[in-house]
């Protein structure tokens, strides 16, 4: 099944091989569990300006750079247009609110995916529009064997957030400026999907979370797997094709 989606992705972007060096993962809802805290998180932090974003919300804007999140709220509720270390400030409010709640897991499956890729010669970088300092610490310690600080991309590297192309494509220049059809993208969210798409590289989503299939394949997601273990099968299979 990936062959086939592999060159209608070849054919869509007029590349002729893939020769994948790189998989990039997404953080929240890919290497982590963590968007049921930021759910919470959010609508608690807003709540406390005065502004409503409901769980709904957390789930449709995930993975667009916080303070961006914050700027459209603030836009559509109040009228306001606010500056970036305006919302900056809020969104400290939502980092300290969701590093108050319990610590989220790490995705079941994930590690087995990162094992068979290095099993076949590919690295892993971790692509986050997240600027949760402590959450991205803490994937050089739970991921140390397949990856480490210097190839993480976060929220701070970028000046435009997802859906934008740049995060994907700061993820390829940090594994060596490598080209989209050397780089695999693992994300859950439709505009994390639309970055990797964009970016030109081939684009597999997770649904981790509770939004339709539809979301992630309209987005442009390549393939949509309903977890880690799925993924993993699926690529297994491909490595022995
Ligand atoms: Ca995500």
């Amino acid at each position: 099944m990936m062959q086939e989606k592999i060159q209608a992705y070849l054919q869509r972007n007029g590349f002729e091989r893939f020769a994948p060096k790189v998989v990039l993962f997404d953080m929240d809802g890919v290497l982590y569990d963590s968007m049921p805290n930021h759910a919470v998180a959010w609508q608690r932090s807003m709540q406390s300006f005065g502004l409503k974003m409901t769980a709904h919300d957390a789930y449709a804007t995930e993975g667009a750079r916080g303070v961006d999140t914050i700027r459209a709220l603030v836009k559509a509720q109040t009228g306001r247009d606010i500056d970036e270390a305006e919302a900056q400030r809020m969104y400290d409010v939502k980092a300290a609110e969701f590093a108050a709640l319990p610590k989220a897991p790490v995705m079941p499956g994930v590690r087995d995916v990162m094992r068979l890729l290095r099993k076949n010669g590919l690295r892993v970088g971790v692509v986050t529009g997240s600027g949760q300092r402590p959450l991205i610490r803490r994937i050089a310690d739970d991921f140390q064997e397949w990856t480490d600080m210097d190839d993480i991309v976060t929220a701070y590297d970028v000046k435009q957030g997802k859906p934008a192309p740049d995060p994907y494509l700061k993820g390829l220049e940090k594994a060596g400026r490598l080209m989209p059809w050397e780089g695999i993208v693992v994300e859950n969210a439709p505009l994390g999907v639309r970055a990797g798409v964009a970016a030109r590289i081939l684009t597999l989503a997770v649904n981790s979370g509770p939004l339709p299939d539809e979301a992630l394949a309209g987005a442009g997601a390549d393939c949509v797997f309903s977890d880690m273990f799925a993924l993993r099968d699926a690529l297994n299979a491909w490595f022995n094709e």
